[in-house]
């Protein structure tokens, strides 16, 4: 099976999460070459096949001229799956890529079983495993779910894709940058974050207590977000803030994949569940099998003395 793996590059740069396509292709046991619209100096660190065309000549953003690119790359390679990240990139081009190719798409892959995809559904509450009925696919991956660890390595060996340039029917502005947040977790080194496992909106005081004792930040899942009990500022996750502390405690949080997305690279992770098979329990050091309304404020308590 080959796999065409394509970069996701902003502002001049190619990022990281780039790698993840690899981390993915592996778990399928799939070849790999990969496809950059940016620059040559940002070429993935990749011992393989590059595809590149210049984002000077067909810009960052221009779907109509990247679609082509695409395409051009999927006939080249002969790919079976088209993969991207699950971003508002991936999202405008896979199914454009699809519709052009008249083949099956599967969006926010979270998984591989058996070869099939596992991907998220009611709000990440289930899991649904599909396969697709076509030859080809074009697929979108979870950002945070196939966790790229290897040290990226390998030179690659660019072939140049270069396309009759047509009318964009899309005029590429430019970005803004998001409103600067008052909190900004990313710099804590102690979060601890409330997970709808606290129960209800006054319980949410107790664990800012214990994130205060500790000298960190409170952090959230979505839905304490969703619910108000407390702002989005401090929602973690792969719709809320990336972060790495150096202690994270998850009170309440049952570890889905778009929350692990936002904090599973923190240096020690701590998590209060009342489940003991609750999937944070693969990211933590330490599980605490607990009633976290019981154990935080002991907790806090012990630490004020
Ligand atoms: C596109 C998209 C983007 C998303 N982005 C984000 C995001 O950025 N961040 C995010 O967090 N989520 C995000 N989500 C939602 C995510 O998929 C999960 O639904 C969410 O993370 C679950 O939050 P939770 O762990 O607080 O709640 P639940 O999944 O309901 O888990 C509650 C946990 O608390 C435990 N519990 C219950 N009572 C107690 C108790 N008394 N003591 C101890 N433990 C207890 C339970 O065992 C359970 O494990 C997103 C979803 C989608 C579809």
């Amino acid at each position: 099976m080959k796999t065409l793996l394509i970069c996701e590059y902003r502002q001049g740069k190619l990022l990281d999460v780039s790698y993840e396509l690899l981390a993915f292709a592996e778990r399928l046991g799939a070849d790999k070459a990969m496809l950059l619209i940016g620059d040559e100096s940002q070429a993935p660190k990749f011992g393989g096949k590059v595809y590149l065309a210049d984002a000077g000549k067909y810009g960052e953003y221009n779907p109509d001229a990247h679609k082509q690119i695409v395409l051009e790359a999927a006939r080249r390679e002969q790919a079976d799956l088209i993969v991207f990240v699950h971003s508002s990139y991936g999202w405008d081009l896979a199914p454009q890529v699809a519709a052009s190719l008249r083949c099956a798409q599967v969006s926010e892959i979270v998984g591989v079983v058996e070869s099939k995809f596992e991907v998220a559904a009611c709000n990440a509450k289930l899991r649904r495993i599909a396969t697709p009925k076509t030859p080809q696919a074009a697929l979108t991956i979870q950002a945070g779910a196939f966790g790229y660890r290897g040290e990226a390595q390998g030179t690659p060996q660019i072939e140049r894709i270069e396309i009759p340039a047509g009318p964009a029917r899309i005029e590429f502005v430019g970005y803004e940058a998001a409103e600067k947040k008052e909190l900004d977790l990313a710099k804590a080194d102690v979060i601890v974050s409330a997970g709808r496992g606290v129960g209800k909106k006054d319980n949410v005081t107790a664990i800012a207590a214990l994130a205060k004792a500790l000298g960190g930040e409170l952090g959230a899942t979505r839905p304490v977000v969703d619910a108000g009990w407390v702002e989005h500022s401090h929602q973690v996750g792969s719709t809320g803030q990336v972060v790495s502390p150096k202690l994270y405690v998850a009170c309440g949080v049952s570890g889905a994949i778009h929350h692990l997305a936002g904090m599973k690279n923190s240096e020690f992770i701590v998590a209060i569940n009342k489940d003991k098979d609750a999937p944070i329990g693969e990211v933590a050091d330490v599980l605490v099998v607990a009633d976290v309304m019981q154990l935080v404020p002991a907790l806090t308590a012990k630490l004020a003395k």
